[in-house]
């Protein structure tokens, strides 16, 4: 392929081939192109970003002491199909199921391939040719294109907004109800937040609402946390515990608040958990044996909350005291002003910033932290943009963000491991730049 483009590019322009072509340039692009040809696509990288739950940098982190759990049993057979005490086929969704249901105070779960399927799910088994009342300022779109308006028509459920934008009343609920009127949903505001003149209807009234003319009442939690934030410091956010006592049905994330694997868990009443288990797109929406793994893992941590704090990345992360980003920024300043870089004009100051939960999490909450500012001097003929574009061209990249012309390296989401990466790839960039 290489020598195909060398040809091609002598017959269309042989003076620019002439310049460029030599033995030097053959050697140098083919080795560059052996190389990316044998590093696998996906690798690490430093998330240096402050947004603990990035999409775009795989969400959650999963804890090392499961990883052992998963490597057993994705390279032995298991039983993740069969009932080991009745030697007859069994459900792969019970390994997880009565956990979820322990934690939550649910009556049933069901486990599906992410969120985005549990609400698809649930709306067609239970909405299809009917009406779904939401309010307007809940038809959120969610990063990736997952809009509620949207999922509502594949599912076939017919959409009935009530309300405006910052304010629901009962009574818009109320009036909206008709014959054809299947459910109640409430979703997650997520990533945005209405503030100002704004009213929403609270779950325990839509509850009323839904019992007194027979409909569902679904939420769609979104993150859906099984700890109260407000114990360390955040705002509250309810619960999935909370919200399971008012909702009939309530779906949310694996890899969100909870810290675990891509999966969408549904809980709920006995029976509206049975139809959707028997549904035909519960089978093309199932989730594989490494999700079950690492989710079973997982809930089995959620056991003891302290030590879901200490050990599940996500939360340690959220509530991890800011004293405690403070030192690990410190101890990355000393190291980053000990290398000889001068030739790159740079200075390393500690500054407190903003992190993010993300996600599409506690959308309006702030987290405090530390960070270390990358300054360049004046004299320097580099820009921040070149310090960014080789911090992520690093053979583990470093993620970034540049505000007014620094760098900014936030250090709730540094790893203690990434420190000594983030050192070499600022010596690298001293050889490259
Ligand atoms: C994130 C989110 C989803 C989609 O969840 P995925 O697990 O990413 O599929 C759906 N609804 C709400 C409210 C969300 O915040």
């Amino acid at each position: 392929m290489f020598v195909d483009e060398l040809r091609q590019l002598i017959n269309k322009s042989p003076l620019d081939a002439q310049a460029l072509i030599n033995e030097d340039y053959i050697k140098n692009e083919y080795i560059k192109r052996l190389n990316n040809a044998l590093t696998p696509s996906l690798k690490p990288v430093v998330n240096a970003t402050g947004v603990i739950v990035h999409t775009n940098l795989g969400r959650s982190l999963l804890p090392e002491a499961i990883l052992n759990y998963m490597t057993q049993i994705g390279s032995r057979y298991s039983n993740l199909e069969f009932d080991l005490s009745k030697g007859i086929r069994g459900s792969r969704y019970s390994h997880v199921e009565e956990i979820v249901c322990e934690i939550t105070g649910a009556e049933s779960a069901l486990v599906v391939n992410n969120n985005a399927s549990s609400v698809l799910l649930v709306l067609s088994a239970l909405a299809r040719g009917k009406e779904v009342i939401v309010s307007r300022g809940e038809l959120v779109e969610i990063g990736g294109s997952f809009r509620i308006p949207d999922v509502m028509r594949q599912s076939g459920a017919v959409l009935r907004e009530v309300g405006a934008t910052n304010r629901t009343h009962f009574r818009d609920y109320e009036e909206a109800i008709c014959d054809n009127t299947a459910m109640l949903l409430k979703v997650h505001q997520s990533n945005f937040k209405v503030i100002g003149f704004t009213k929403g209807v609270d779950i325990r009234s839509l509850r009323e609402l839904a019992d007194k003319n027979g409909l569902y009442l679904f939420e769609d939690l979104g993150s859906g946390s099984f700890i109260d934030f407000s114990r360390y410091g955040l705002s509250y956010e309810p619960t999935v515990q909370d919200s399971i006592k008012y909702a009939h049905v309530i779906s949310f994330s694996g890899d969100k608040l909870l810290g675990g694997p891509q999966a969408g868990i549904i809980i709920g009443k006995k029976d509206i958990i049975d139809r959707l288990k028997r549904h035909p797109l519960n089978r093309a929406l199932r989730i594989d044996k490494f999700t079950i793994c690492a989710l079973e893992a997982i809930l089995d941590i959620y056991r003891d909350e302290e030590q879901a704090i200490r050990q599940i990345p996500t939360l340690r992360m959220i509530t991890e005291p800011q004293e405690i980003t403070k030192k690990r920024a410190q101890r990355l300043k000393r190291r980053l002003e000990r290398l000889s870089i001068d030739n790159l004009k740079l200075s390393f100051g500690i500054i407190t910033t903003i992190a993010r939960i993300g996600g599409g999490a506690l959308p309006a909450q702030p987290i405090p932290s530390y960070g270390i500012r990358v300054c360049l001097m004046p004299d320097s003929q580099y820009n921040a943009h070149d310090i960014e574009e080789g911090l992520r061209s690093y053979s583990t990249p470093i993620i970034v963000r540049i505000e007014d012309e620094g760098i900014i390296l936030d250090a709730r989401t540094v790893l203690e491991a990434d420190i000594p990466l983030i050192v070499d790839a600022f010596n690298t960039l001293k050889k490259r730049l």
